[in-house]
């Protein structure tokens, strides 16, 4: 079995929550206390992008079966590549070890970047990767056929991981009591990964690397 599914049974088995209580108790004070603060700061991206995006949705708590399964696992993939380090990351490598906010897409796996950089998860506006859907993966014929592309987000812990769907494939989100927390937009076309989610102090503008406006 792989990691990602693995760590994906473990989220579902119903005795999860009891078992995230033991390791928060094992562990050393500090590790929790950094841990805790990069998921705050996680969840305020979440947030802020929620609350930016014309139609934006606020912020629904929900458990591992409360998504659906491609989306439950595109974002343990993400985690357990990034854990195994064996993702690429932007300049400032962040580090599991060293918990803080990160940025993982949908359409960019195995790329992890910390929230100054979720400009190098930018697709270009319009292009066919920007028009494919993250679930189906089907080419969408554009939002003037009204068949655009709707993002959204999922946190789980320091990463917020960022995903476009097509009309049909828009994830219901179940509310339930868990780590997981999402957003998503109920118009189409919203700019995927182009730094609308900016939290205080971020950097990365200005530099012209890569940043489409
Ligand atoms: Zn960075
Ligand atoms: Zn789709």
């Amino acid at each position: 079995m792989t990691p990602t599914l693995a760590l994906e049974r473990l989220m579902l088995h119903p005795r999860y929550d009891e078992l995230v209580a033991a390791m928060r108790a094992a562990a050393p004070v500090h590790v929790v206390d950094q841990s805790d603060a990069a998921t705050s700061d996680a969840l305020r991206v979440v947030t802020a992008a929620g609350a930016a995006i014309p139609g934006g949705s606020d912020v629904q708590t929900t458990a591992a079966d409360g998504v659906p399964g491609w989306l439950r696992l595109g974002l343990l993939d993400a985690f357990t590549t990034w854990v195994e380090g064996r993702a690429s990351t932007c300049r400032h490598n962040p580090h599991p070890s060293r918990p803080q906010p990160v940025m993982a897409a949908a359409w960019r796996p195995g790329l992890i970047v910390c929230t100054a950089c979720v400009y190098l998860t930018a697709l270009a506006r319009g292009s066919d990767a920007d028009r494919t859907c993250d679930g189906c993966g089907r080419l969408c014929a554009g939002p003037e056929h009204a068949d655009g592309i709707y993002p959204g987000m999922l946190q789980l812990g320091p990463i917020v991981y960022q995903y476009g769907v097509c009309g049909d494939c828009r994830p219901a989100i179940t509310p339930r009591n868990g780590p997981l927390s999402a957003t998503q937009t109920a118009e189409q076309d919203q700019p995927r990964g182009t730094g609308r989610v900016k939290p205080r102090g971020s950097r990365g503008r200005g530099r012209g690397k890569g940043h489409q406006r």
